[in-house]
């Protein structure tokens, strides 16, 4: 009879676990059919980065933005809010326009820095000049008076627009040597005499600026081809632009040999006065456990060079594509699943570390955060983050993803917690398992990462689309959990650099007031 009995439940326990594997394929099966067949990553991804455009922090188009995310997710059946955590300067880009007018005309590819101070509607037109060599900073106070009225080129020219890559493909080895040496020479002899005038980076603009100067030009290129960084301008009241390699070494050869170049540049931009910033959040609530999150996490801000579509855009699709598979595949999560889209990353995190330290009960209910951030390509890194048991959970969830997914992806245990990079440290910082989706390259650091070329072309769909699988099967593995997930941190290594052991990262407080200098 006992016999019975317990075969009976074993029958009855075997059944309703293969009901349960059922169940558990069956939504796995349905989050990979509609990421294939009914994906709206295009559609997204256009409307965000074509129709919004960048989204710098403290601009109209960053606000657009939050309400973009807010109206379709409630298009999806999924409450979404803005969260203010801040203020920052508002700011403008406006129309700009930079021509070579003197000795002759030519329209040139660039763009006043992330918030430079507009010129006079007409324009100013100014003569360009170069910094002089120097031996100390007396004589480049004393050389300063000739900067009054012209536009100061502070950028080395670089003495080739090729990246190394198309040198190694084409030069001889000889020659390849030869202008690695010279640029070498170059740069430390231009640093050595940026050094000699006692100023900096962030110093020298101002500096020309109180002596008169009608504006900035600069030209930082990202080593590809017609590829620049744009960041923000140090003046506060003439223009600084960036010009594009080729135009810079172009207008800096004609200075140097004479010709006297001279530039028309109208930058239209608008001072807006202070602005609140906001996270986006969105929430699926948890049917057992609410009070326990899986948070999918991605920075919503970018640089103002392109479209912000490699950086954060591609992140912030992935999640916003994986919250809508979700609510359609597993509409009733066992615990809360809740998506930020933060704001200000760019300058230190600081949507996130705000959500951080004004949500401490979220935090500590957090069962695990997926956090995407270095561009569009297929994940093929994930680190424990320095939690001793990661593997244990985490290894489980990746099991359940399809191979022709995970394949690739590299993982390290118990790894080491993350100080800065992306959002995912700043819940490292608070103990709470976080983990970062790490992306193959596609040439992210030269072609797209706060470049003037990170635009939507650069996107593969494919591999965003697999991030997004990837993202809602971990989610829901992490939301059905038998357990909490354990946040014990592993020994941390020594430091090669100190030779002590390192220590976990603690939390910073955000900036709550950006912008104002
Ligand atoms: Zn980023």
């Amino acid at each position: 009879m006992i016999k019975k009995t317990s075969l009976l439940f074993a029958m009855f326990l075997a059944s309703s676990l293969s009901m349960l594997a059922q169940d558990k394929d069956a939504v796995i099966e349905a989050i990979i059919q509609e990421a294939n067949e009914n994906s709206q990553l295009e559609t997204l991804g256009h409307e965000l980065m074509d129709g919004i455009g960048p989204r710098l922090v403290g601009t109209p188009q960053m606000k657009n933005a939050h309400d973009w995310a807010v109206a379709k997710y409630e298009s999806w059946g999924i409450p979404a809010r803005n969260e203010q955590w801040g203020e920052w300067k508002g700011w403008e880009r406006g129309i700009c326009h930079i021509d070579m007018v003197h000795p002759r005309v030519q329209s040139l590819r660039g763009t006043q820095l992330a918030w430079s101070p507009s010129t006079p509607k007409k324009g100013v037109t100014a003569e360009l000049v170069v910094l002089p060599t120097v031996s100390d900073s007396l004589e480049f106070v004393n050389w300063l008076p000739n900067v009054k009225g012209k536009l100061v080129m502070i950028s080395m020219p670089q003495p080739t627009g090729r990246p190394d890559y198309n040198w190694e493909e084409f030069a001889t080895e000889k020659s390849f040597e030869k202008m690695k040496k010279e640029r070498d020479g170059q740069t430390e002899a231009w640093n050595q005499n940026m050094g000699n005038t006692g100023l900096n980076r962030r110093t020298l603009p101002v500096a020309l600026e109180e002596a008169g100067a009608a504006g900035i030009v600069s030209s930082y290129w990202s080593r590809g081809f017609g590829v620049n960084k744009i960041f923000g301008a140090y003046t506060k009241e003439i223009p600084t632009v960036d010009l594009e390699l080729e135009d810079y070494g172009m207008l800096y050869r004609l200075v140097e040999s004479g010709q006297q170049p001279q530039l028309h540049i109208v930058a239209e931009s608008k001072e807006l006065g202070k602005v609140p910033t906001f996270n986006t959040i969105a929430e699926i609530k948890g049917s057992e456990k609410p009070d326990e999150y899986v948070i999918l996490s991605a920075h919503f801000d970018s640089w103002d060079g392109g479209t912000g579509a490699t950086d954060n855009g591609t992140g912030t699709l992935v999640m916003m594509e994986a919250m809508r598979i979700l609510k359609k595949a597993y509409p009733n999560p066992k615990r809360t699943i809740l998506v930020g889209h933060w704001g200000s990353e760019e300058q230190g995190l600081n949507g996130s570390r705000a959500f951080v330290e004004d949500n401490p009960g979220i935090v500590d209910g957090v069962q695990a955060v997926f956090n995407q951030d270095n561009g569009t390509g297929r994940v093929v890194r994930i680190s424990g983050g320095g939690f001793l048991h990661a593997y244990d959970y985490l290894g489980k969830w990746l099991h359940e993803v399809p191979g022709e997914i995970t394949d690739e992806i590299e993982t390290t245990f118990p790894g080491t917690p993350a100080r800065g990079g992306s959002d995912y440290a700043s819940f490292q910082a608070a103990g709470a398992p976080a983990f970062s989706l790490s992306s193959l390259s596609w040439s992210y650091w030269n072609y797209t990462w706060h470049t003037n070329r990170d635009t939507y072309d650069k996107i593969i769909f494919d591999d965003v689309r697999n991030n997004a699988i990837l993202t809602a099967i971990l989610a829901y593995m992490a939301s059905e959990h038998p357990v909490k997930t354990s946040r014990e941190k592993a020994a941390l290594p020594i430091s090669s650099r100190t030779g002590e052991q390192l220590e976990w990262p603690t939390p910073r407080s955000p900036e709550r007031n950006g912008g104002q200098n």
